[in-house]
Parts: C-alpha cells; sequence; structure tokens
C-alpha cells in the first residue's frame, strides 16, 4: 500500500518561539494519532516531554514521530534550534529529506532562522516555507517572503496568501489552484472548508499568481518554451515543474497560517506531499564497501541489499536501548540480524517500533525509506551503518564534532559517586558529543561538551533524574596536550620481587608527531621478542593510559605515535598489569622529554550583522585573538563575518555582541582544530580552575 512514493521524511526547523511546537501538536492532532491537543504553555505538549523541556518550553531531543495523511506516511523529525544541540540538528538533516522552515509573520528573518538555513544548505535540504503566527498584530505574509530573499538568499515564492492578518485572519488561498479554504472553529480547525475566493483578493492573486508561473517556467526548460510561446500550461503541469524545482532546491514554496488558531495546518501537510521529496526523488546514498574497499550506492529499493544508518541511540525506562534508525534500502523483518560494520559484530533485531514521541508501536518489518526505532542493538553507536550481513557498507556517516568546554563535577557522598558513574555512561552513549572521565588523585569527574547549555541541561538531568548531589564547577576550555619533539629508548620498568610470584614488566619505547597530528598511533617493533606478543595489548593500554592525563596540566594527549621497541621479560612473573604498569611509567617519562607544548581549541566563527555595525564587531575580535578570513558585505543588511577565534575569547560572546549591535547581530560558532597556546596566553592554575 504505502509505497515509497507516499513517504515524506521531514524535519521542522525554526528559530526558538517560532511555534514549532505548537505547530508539531497539530498536525498530530489533525492525523488522528492523538486525541487531545497539547498547549505549550500548558506545559503537557507532547513532542517536549523531558522535565527540562517542558520547564523551558524548549526542544532540546530530536525526537522522531510518524502519521499519516492521506494515504502518505510522515516521519517527522523534531529539530533543535540551540547551536549547542549540533549535534542534534547535524543528525537530523542528515536522515531528512525535506524540511519545513518555519518563520515568524512579524519577526521575519530571525538569527536562528539563518543558523537552520545555513545548516540545510550545507546539506542541500530540499525547503518549504510556512510563515506562522498570522494571527499576531504586525503580521506581514508578503513582508517575510521579501526578508528571506533578502537575508537568506532563499529562492522564495508564495504559493498561498492569506485571507485577512491579525486578529482577523480567517484562511489560506492556493495561488496555482485558485480555491480558498477556512478551518472551523467548532472542532479546533479539525475540518477544513472550501469557500468562494472572496473577490476583494483577485487583483493581488493574479499578479502574485504570474510571479509564481514565471518564476517556474523561467526555471523548467520544457515550460519556458510554453510560455513564450504563450501556449496554454494546466495547473497540473505547473505543479509537477515546482516539486521538482522544490526537490532540487531551486525554488522554496512559501505557506502561511496560525499553529495557535488552528489554521493553514492541513494545507501545509497538502503541501509535504505535494511539494517535499520522496525518498527516491534524492539521490541514491553512497558509501564505501570495506573488503573492496570503492564506492558504491544504494538506491532507495526494497528489492536491495539492506542498509540503514543508526542517528540516534537513547534509552528508554521502558524497553532499554532504542536505536533510531533511517532504513536507505533493502527491508528487515523483526527477528532478523543485521551487521553493524564498524564492530563487524552481528546483532539481532527484536523489536521494530513506530515512535510517536513516547509512545510507540510494534510493526513486524521496516523498508526502504522509512525510519523507525529498534530494539536489541548492543553495539550500534550514533552515526553506525547496519547493513545486511552480505553486503556491508559504510554509509558517509554523522560527523561527529569535538566537545570543547569541560565541567568538573565532585560527587558528595559514595553513593552519589556509584550513581554518577552510571549516569555517566548512559549520557556518553546517547550523546556522543558528550564525553566524561575521572581523575583519579582528585576523585572529581570531568565532563566535556559542546558549550555552556549542552553541559548545563545534561548535569541537571543527571542530577534531578538519578538524584545524584554534586557540586558543580564552572565551565571551562576543554585543552589538550601534544608533543613538538621526538623521544627516544625510553625505559620503564615495573619489578616486584617479595617472594611467592612477583611483578615484572619493562618495555623501551620511542614517542614522536603522529603524522596527521590527531589520531594516537601505537605500533610494536620488538626485536628478538623480547616483550612476548601475549603482552602487546597491555603495552598499549598503558601507552594510552599515559596519553589520557598529559605531562604539563594533566589534559589528554593527542597527536602522538608511539612504538615499542624493545624490553625484558620474566618466565613466571610477567603480567599483563605489569606490561601496562611498566609502559604508561615509560611514555609518561617519554611525553616529558618529547617537548610538550598546549593546544586550545580554535573555533570556527561567522557572524552576520547590518554593516553599520561591521567595524565595531571587527575591532572586538581583534582583541579576542581573532583571524579574521573573509568579510562579506555584499548585502548591506547581513554583513558576515569569518574567521577563526580560540574559545577561551569568547566566553560571553553572545551578551557582547548584543550590546554591541543592539540585538541586530548574530553568530554561529563550531570546533575547527586545535591550536598551540601562545605562551603569555597559557592558563595558570586558578584559571583552568579544575584540577584535572
Ligand atoms: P517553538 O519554540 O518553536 O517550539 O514554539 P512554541 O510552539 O513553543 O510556541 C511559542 C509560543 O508562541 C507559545 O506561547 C505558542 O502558544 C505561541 N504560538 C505558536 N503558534 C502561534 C500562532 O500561530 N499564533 C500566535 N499568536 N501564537 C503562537
Amino acid at each position: 500500500m504505502n509505497g515509497l512514493k507516499n513517504i515524506r521524511n521531514i524535519g521542522i526547523a525554526a528559530h526558538i518561539d517560532a511555534g514549532k511546537t505548537t505547530l508539531t501538536e497539530r498536525i498530530l492532532y489533525y492525523t488522528g494519532r492523538q486525541h487531545k491537543m497539547g498547549e505549550v504553555h500548558e506545559g503537557s505538549a507532547t513532542m517536549d516531554y523531558m522535565v527540562q523541556e517542558r520547564e523551558r518550553g524548549i526542544t532540546i531531543t530530536s525526537a522522531a514521530t510518524y502519521c499519516s495523511f492521506k494515504g502518505h506516511t510522515i516521519n517527522i523529525i523534531d529539530t533543535p534550534g540551540h547551536v549547542d544541540f549540533t549535534i542534534e540538528v547535524e543528525r537530523c538533516m542528515r536522515v531528512l529529506d525535506g524540511l519545513v522552515a518555519l518563520f515568524d509573520a512579524v519577526a521575519a528573518v530571525q538569527p536562528q532562522s539563518e543558523t537552520v538555513w545555513r545548516q540545510a544548505n550545507r546539506y542541500k535540504v530540499p525547503r518549504i516555507a510556512f510563515v506562522n503566527k498570522m494571527d499576531k498584530i504586525g503580521a506581514d505574509f508578503l513582508n517575510v517572503i521579501a526578508k528571506m530573499r533578502e537575508r537568506l538568499m532563499a529562492p522564495a515564492v508564495a504559493v498561498q496568501i492569506p485571507i485577512g492578518s491579525e486578529a482577523n485572519f480567517l484562511g489560506v488561498i492556493d495561488l496555482l489552484e485558485e480555491r480558498a479554504w477556512t478551518f472551523s472553529e467548532k472542532d479546533l480547525g479539525a475540518t477544513v472548508i472550501e469557500i468562494e475566493v472572496p473577490p476583494e483578493y483577485r487583483d493581488e492573486i493574479k499578479s502574485l499568481r504570474a510571479e509564481l508561473i514565471e518564476r517556474i517556467c523561467e526555471r523548467d526548460d520544457s515550460l519556458l518554451a510554453k510560455y513564450v510561446a504563450e501556449e496554454h500550461i494546466t495547473v497540473k503541469e505547473i505543479k509537477t515543474a515546482l516539486r521538482q524545482l522544490t526537490c532540487q532546491g531551486q525554488l522554496v514554496p512559501v505557506l502561511c497560517g496560525s499553529a495557535f488558531k488552528n489554521k493553514g495546518v492541513q494545507t501545509l501537510l497538502d503541501a509535504v506531499i505535494d511539494y517535499l521529496p520522496a525518498p527516491d526523488d534524492v539521490p541514491p546514498i553512497r558509501g564505501r564497501v570495506p573488503s573492496k574497499d570503492k564506492e558504491e550506492e544504494r538506491r532507495a529499493d526494497e528489492n536491495a541489499p539492506f542498509s540503514a544508518l543508526a542517528f540516534k541511540v537513547q534509552s528508554d525506562p521502558h524497553v532499554g536501548k532504542l536505536t533510531f534508525i533511517r532504513v536507505y534500502s533493502g527491508k528487515i523483518a523483526k527477528g532478523e540480524t543485521l551487521l553493524n560494520v564498524r564492530e563487524n559484530k552481528k546483532e539481532r533485531i527484536m523489536r521494530i517500533l513506530r515512535m510517536h514521541a513516547n509512545h510507540r508501536q510494534d510493526i513486524d518489518e521496516v523498508r526502504a525509506g522509512d525510519i523507525v526505532a529498534v530494539v536489541g542493538l548492543r553495539s550500534v553507536l550514533t552515526g553506525d551503518t547496519l547493513t545486511d550481513p552480505k553486503h556491508p557498507i559504510y554509509l558517509e556517516s554523522i560527523h561527529i564534532p569535538e566537545p570543547v568546554l569541560n565541567v568538573a563535577l565532585e560527587p558528595k557522598t559514595r553513593a552519589d559517586q556509584e550513581k554518577l558513574g552510571t549516569a555517566l555512561a548512559k549520557f556518553s552513549e546517547e550523546d556522543p558529543t558528550f564525553r566524561y572521565r575521572t581523575d583519579e588523585e582528585s576523585g572529581q569527574v570531568v565532563v566535556s561538551g559542546m558549550g555552556e547549555l549542552h553541559l548545563e541541561i545534561i548535569v541537571d538531568r543527571m542530577l534531578r533524574e538519578l538524584n545524584v548531589s554534586a557540586k558543580v564547577g564552572r565551565p571551562q576550555v576543554a585543552y589538550r596536550e601534544t608533543i613538538r619533539g621526538v623521544a627516544e629508548g625510553v625505559e620503564g620498568k615495573f619489578i616486584r620481587q617479595t617472594g611467592g610470584r612477583g611483578q615484572y614488566g619493562h618495555v623501551i619505547l620511542n614517542v614522536e608527531p603522529s603524522d596527521d597530528g590527531k589520531e594516537i598511533v601505537f605500533e610494536e617493533r620488538v626485536v628478538g621478542g623480547n616483550v612476548p606478543k601475549q603482552y602487546f595489548r597491555a603495552v598499549e593500554e598503558g601507552v594510552r593510559e599515559a596519553l589520557n592525563c598529559g605531562p604539563l596540566k594533566g589534559y589528554p594527549v593527542i597527536g602522538v605515535k608511539a612504538t615499542l621497541i624493545d624490553g625484558s621479560h620474566h618466565p613466571v612473573d610477567s603480567s599483563e598489569l605489569a606490561f601496562k604498569i611498566a609502559s604508561s611509567l615509560a611514555t609518561k617519562e617519554a611525553l616529558r622529554r618529547a617537548n610538550p607544548v598546549l593546544l586550545e581549541p580554535l573555533m570556527l566563527v561567522e557572524i552576520t550583522v547590518p554593516e553599520g555595525y561591521l567595524g565595531e564587531v571587527i575591532g572586538d575580535l581583534n582583541t579576542r585573538r581573532a583571524k579574521i578570513e573573509t568579510i562579506d558585505t555584499n548585502n548591506p543588511q547581513a554583513c558576515t563575518v569569518r574567521g577563526l577565534v580560540p574559545l577561551a575569547e569568547m566566553f560571553g560572546y553572545a551578551t557582547s555582541l548584543r550590546s554591541k549591535t543592539q540585538g541586530r547581530g548574530s553568530f554561529t560558532m563550531e570546533f575547527h582544530s586545535y591550536e598551540e597556546v601562545p605562551k603569555e596566553m597559557a592558563p595558570v592554575g586558578e584559571e583552568i580552575g579544575v584540577k584535572l
């Protein structure tokens, strides 16, 4: 029944408060998935089910949900608006086929709409736009379109116009079909009523319709010929062309409504079906076949070998570990076995679930193009590819940025410490941009994340959901260490001989900077078998342990290649533990001798401001050790400055930018690379705050 053509995988993206949650609620209500309408201001909205989300009235986690409308399955992936949750946005964009970009009819293009728009550009996601809050005082539909063109350079075209506006907003007119609809007040807008097109709109319809058709025809060769020859073009032909142009990202159809006043939601769903791509309207996914080491593609076809991407792992109090997957090709039924390509591990699918916010429904199988959650996968992490065990392929993984901020946690009691350990493991499994480690000396736990809000929310969830008492430190930059020199033949010994069985481990190591400067590399080149093969793994573990805690300030060490070149063993006393300790000692000493330096995260910062504020913003950046790369003044309303700035200089930047630009500037920031901290800037004692 539901072939590929009847599936839409969409996200709804917006600036905070534009009405995304309200709109999603209405969609779920009208499509019959839910019987009571939740209101955000009452804190009962279905999609926002975490306590923090309800309290803050914002959406943090990307919950996937689905609904059916006019014979189509629509999977909705809820995308968060805040930049600290980049990983959530990344994973959504990765598995979406199309996006509904939501705008506030009064505020028009807000800073976060710009950020999300750029992210969608990067992933080439086809879009339609919905101008919400048409009922608000000051609502101006055509102004939003003008701002989209001006500030986002979006090829936006009106496909609807509102009937009335502000308190008199009644419904919508479809420009192509020249038909008008209102929404029944009696049943919360559930009944859509077609009405006569109000005569006073004739002129406006005529001119906007002509503009729309012109924009479509000038981009579609076959229609252009007819248009120029002034031949008749049918509405169907125009809609087909508009669908194609939207799927290719050449046009963005713009609609309007008021989610809160229950108007325009069903007509938006019509447009999702009419203009946004089905899974086989987008190019097939590509990946690398491990055995052949070459690229192949997987077409969205249920007869092709199975391939899917795990885009979110979430623990669930009722069913345990849930893995959200986007199926790209093939089909799979409950009880069948899949391969986790990264781990080369086979895993059985115990259950397949359709997710509706926090409710779920068991289904028996899933096919190409669909999005579901599965239960039973143990080894799978975000970004992993799952395939038919006979046809493995690595799909392009989700880009996981490095965490850049640390916060120290000090559990109050031993019981708190134990609970904290379990919680940390769970959170880092769910969110790959969240990491943690324990400092053995101080007992402090250091958690790392993408930004202040990211860490604040996680720490808050942990303390609250698990009832852990802990002292929470201030956020600090996550520094790294590396080496600039080489240390050769460094010895490490761990020998205890006290009657009975002793300990004997002895290694000789070299350390040097690794080629790409990033990974930690370990090799063995032992001559004469002085260190038996069975201890190589323990030696490697010792190296990695030592690299966790650098010689300068105890930050993790990166960009190091360590080579085991010699050592010795004892036939009775040698053990894995002894070799691990010996190797850790040798590595620590070697790092000290190899000219260690401190690295700091350098952020790629992009700032958008009206031209008048440009000078001041650049001046301010210069005091923050910024390396400005480009300044684009093509659009005087929205000039962009791109540059690299150390994270340490970016604390409180949002506030500073706001006050320097009277709230008109916006910025995004993401991790770029690590760079050596200039000697005079090196953090000292207190400034690091946390003793790592
Ligand atoms: P989100 O942050 O994008 O998820 O936005 P919400 O759905 O939480 O909405 C933010 C606020 O705007 C809430 O108080 C909503 O009731 C209100 N709101 C949402 N849609 C509309 C609308 O169409 N008209 C008006 N007047 N208010 C709306």
